[in-house]
């Protein structure tokens, strides 16, 4: 792999301080510790594509695998210009405590190409998508490591992925990848997945500190795959959705925004919520600090940190993004009493369907919509609750309580394997 200190970028320090935390507490076995902070493997391309204007550029492109102790390695694929290594083997190392708080065979991945995919026409996307996939090629296959979609891409781009690898083998391999559109083997509920999880948990949540949800109000930053589904889920539930954002920033309205609205307005036209007149203009630090029930960050990392903690004037916190928060501000906010539902548990919803896509694709067998959502919500819940036990029976938070199951789950099958050779 490349020199470690590549990896030293804001996000990888804030996935090794959780670690090294929870290791801490749990006391883990110092030789694994070493092994476990740094990826398994790390492959970084050049992809190179013709533009539309018939100039060549070089984009860089990231494959880590953190972990493959426990079956094939998962993770998304992250289309955005400040991707670099330290981002994504953070990203690929919470994938691995994720899969494992949720009982699924797998390790942890993730990959990524430094690029602003808004600004490449259709052409040049696929055409970077399908070299990207060439690139990784060697390290991806559905026994070895699965990408999905993550910031930046969707079904569209996971089918490129899908039919370049299954043109290189000569045969359809649906299970490369998860995310895909049904056509080609992809699951009912997989769209909404990670939504539909982030609700599910925050409800539990909610019932936990005995708060109606029909009298809870609801700020959602980012209005992506996430944020979207999260939004119109939580209304579905009885909750209002007074602001929502996307990176130009948001829009509020203390009586409740009308999703369905915003969604139809959104979809595919691009226009920044800022933009659409259906409530007033509000920034994404504003959204933050709004007085809500509960705030879901569902963009990027690092939004909460040392800065606005202490702003923060929501009851729950449910992590749809990846690590939003940073480890000084996970402290003030624990210290304010918010109640907080961790990444790992929050989003894993994605991941969950994504595994019953791959089951469903190896078994060539596919499930109804409601077999999809009864399932997801029984292990969406059981993980809940079991990380609201071990919290309280540790006297720990629910962010340490999740990485210390996960972690443990992973240091058992890393003994139970032995060191070879
Ligand atoms: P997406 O690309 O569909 O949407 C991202 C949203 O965030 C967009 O609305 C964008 O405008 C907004 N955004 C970007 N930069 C911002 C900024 N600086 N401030 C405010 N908003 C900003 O991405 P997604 O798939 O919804 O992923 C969102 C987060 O959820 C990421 O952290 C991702 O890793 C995490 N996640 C995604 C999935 C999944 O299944 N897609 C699963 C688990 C976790």
């Amino acid at each position: 792999m490349s020199s470690l200190h590549e990896l030293d970028t804001p996000t990888f320090r804030l996935a090794v301080a959780q670690f090294d935390k929870a290791a801490e507490l749990m006391d883990l076995d110092p030789n694994l510790r070493e092994r476990l902070k740094y990826p398994q493997r790390s492959l970084v391309v050049s992809v190179p594509i013709r533009m539309d204007d018939n100039h060549v550029e070089v984009f860089t492109g990231y494959r880590v695998q953190h972990d493959s102790s426990r079956g094939p390695s998962k993770g998304g694929i992250r289309y955005h210009p400040e991707v670099n290594l330290g981002e994504v083997a953070a990203l690929a190392m919470w994938m691995t405590w994720k899969c494992a708080l949720a009982d699924l065979p797998y390790g942890g991945a993730k990959g990524g190409v430094a690029v602003a995919p808004k600004q490449l026409s259709r052409a040049e996307l696929q055409r970077l998508t399908r070299r990207y996939a060439a690139e990784i090629f060697p390290l991806i296959g559905p026994d070895k490591d699965v990408p999905a979609p993550d910031v930046g891409t969707d079904a569209q781009v996971m089918a490129w992925i899908m039919d370049t690898y299954s043109q290189q083998v000569g045969f359809a391999v649906p299970g490369v990848v998860t995310g895909k559109p049904l056509s080609i083997g992809g699951s009912l509920g997989r769209e909404e997945a990670t939504g539909r999880g982030v609700v599910c948990v925050t409800l539990e949540a909610l019932r936990h500190l005995m708060i109606d949800v029909r009298a809870s109000t609801v700020a959602i930053q980012g209005f992506g795959n996430v944020g979207s589904h999260t939004a119109r889920i939580m209304c579905e539930s009885g909750a209002k959705i007074v602001a929502v954002s996307d990176v130009e920033g948001g829009i509020y309205n203390a009586r409740g925004l009308d999703i369905p609205a915003l969604i139809a307005k959104n979809k595919g036209s691009g226009q920044p919520l800022a933009d659409t007149k259906l409530g007033e203009r509000l920034t994404n630090d504003e959204l933050l600090q709004l007085d809500c029930t509960v705030l879901v960050p569902a963009a990027l990392s690092e939004q909460i940190t040392e800065r606005n903690a202490a702003k923060l004037r929501c009851r729950v916190l449910a992590e749809g993004a990846n690590g939003p928060t940073t480890m000084e501000a996970d402290r003030i906010v624990q210290d304010k009493g918010i109640f907080v539902i961790p990444d790992i548990l929050a989003n894993s919803g994605g991941v969950i369907v994504s595994y019953f896509e791959w089951v469903q694709d190896a078994q060539r067998f596919f499930w109804k919509a409601t077999d999809i959502q009864d399932r997801l919500n029984d292990l969406m819940t059981s993980a809940f609750q079991r990380t609201l036990r071990f919290a309280t029976t540790r006297g720990t938070s629910m962010r340490m309580a999740a990485l210390m199951t996960g972690i443990d789950k992973v240091a058992q099958a890393h003994l139970n394997r032995g060191l070879y050779p």
